[in-house]
């Protein structure tokens, strides 16, 4: 695994959180990204070396309407760039971590990305991200 590549955040509304981090980190909203598959709409944000990622649930069916209703607002997952997702994915399998999926998936902002379920991570949802060659 290489540096944390972005934190995410649970949001109950993009259209309150985009201003409200735009003012926190005195810089603006870079892109908004709906992942469709996921029911997430994303805003990201880029604070010198640093990157937030702000999610909203699209239904009421979606993770982050699940996470939201359990926990409320706040810190969702930790995402770290890896560059072969692949092998990190089965290097962490064989070490006993459970993945949420066999494959990487698409995400947000050009990215490759998989899971681990925080059950085998105490506690902390933890993403797996690689660029995808444009
Ligand atoms: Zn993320």
């Amino acid at each position: 695994m290489e540096k944390i590549e972005h934190l995410g955040i649970a949001v109950n509304s993009l259209e309150e959180a985009i201003p409200l981090y735009e003012l926190l980190l005195n810089t603006k909203c870079y892109k908004t990204e709906e992942v469709e598959r996921e029911g997430v709409k994303t805003a990201f944000f880029k604070n010198g070396p640093n990157k937030i990622e702000l999610l909203e649930a699209t239904h009421s069916d979606s993770p982050i309407a699940k996470f939201i209703a359990k926990k409320g607002e706040g810190i969702h997952h930790i995402a770290f760039a890896v560059s072969d997702i692949k092998a990190e994915m089965n290097r962490l399998k064989n070490a006993g971590f459970q993945l949420l999926s066999e494959d990487p998936k698409i995400g947000a902002d050009n990215k490759w990305v998989a899971f681990l379920h925080p059950k085998s991570t105490k506690g902390v949802l933890l993403e797996l991200c690689q660029e995808r060659d444009q």
